[in-house]
């Protein structure tokens, strides 16, 4: 698939359920609407979370050691391959770096879903409508990260996550910010 077909898949898909589950995106309604069960067990550091794909019996598994925001964001990846890739395959296992660095699309299938995942779960977390009518008026103060912790925390997303993807969207210049975390 191109890979602009690709991205307008993924935004749509994410943007309906933004539309349905508002923003910060309500993952506890969403996944008992989708009969989806929610495990967090005590995993290996490097494991952010899987999913098992059946049909009327799809469980998500997420690290229990690893910090909310983390959880929340491995949710809506692990949602993505749920909503985006069910056809391709039906179970997932993330490894944490994998799921939190890449962000090049490679031209392997697999690398690409999950290229293709993280893009989902930025959009169902951090909506790009909501973040540029957030910025539509004023600029980041790229000296005082206290708006971008403010926006994260009721976004419930990381810091980290939030200066990624706003980057991504062009509302910070690359690599302005550095984070005082
Ligand atoms: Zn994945």
């Amino acid at each position: 698939m191109p890979l602009a077909a690709m991205k307008k898949i993924t935004k749509r898909t994410a943007q309906e359920l933004v539309a349905e589950y508002g923003t910060p995106i309500d993952l506890v309604r969403l996944l008992k609407d989708e009969e989806i069960t929610l495990k967090r067990e005590d995993m290996e550091d490097s494991i952010s979370g899987m999913i098992v794909i059946k049909p009327a019996d799809t469980t998500i598994v997420v690290n229990s050691s690893h910090h909310h925001s983390r959880q929340r964001f491995t949710i809506a990846h692990e949602c993505g391959h749920y909503f985006l890739h069910a056809d391709s395959a039906s179970a997932f296992i993330d490894q944490s770096e994998k799921i939190f660095l890449r962000d090049a699309v490679s031209a392997c299938g697999t690398q690409r879903q999950e290229v293709q995942a993280n893009w989902f779960a930025a959009e169902l977390l951090m909506p790009k409508d909501y973040l540029l009518k957030k910025f539509d008026t004023k600029k980041i103060d790229l000296y005082d990260d206290y708006p971008l912790r403010l926006l994260a925390s009721e976004l419930k997303v990381s810091v980290q996550a939030l200066v990624v993807r706003l980057t991504a969207l062009g509302l910070i210049p690359n690599d302005c910010y550095e984070p005082h975390v």
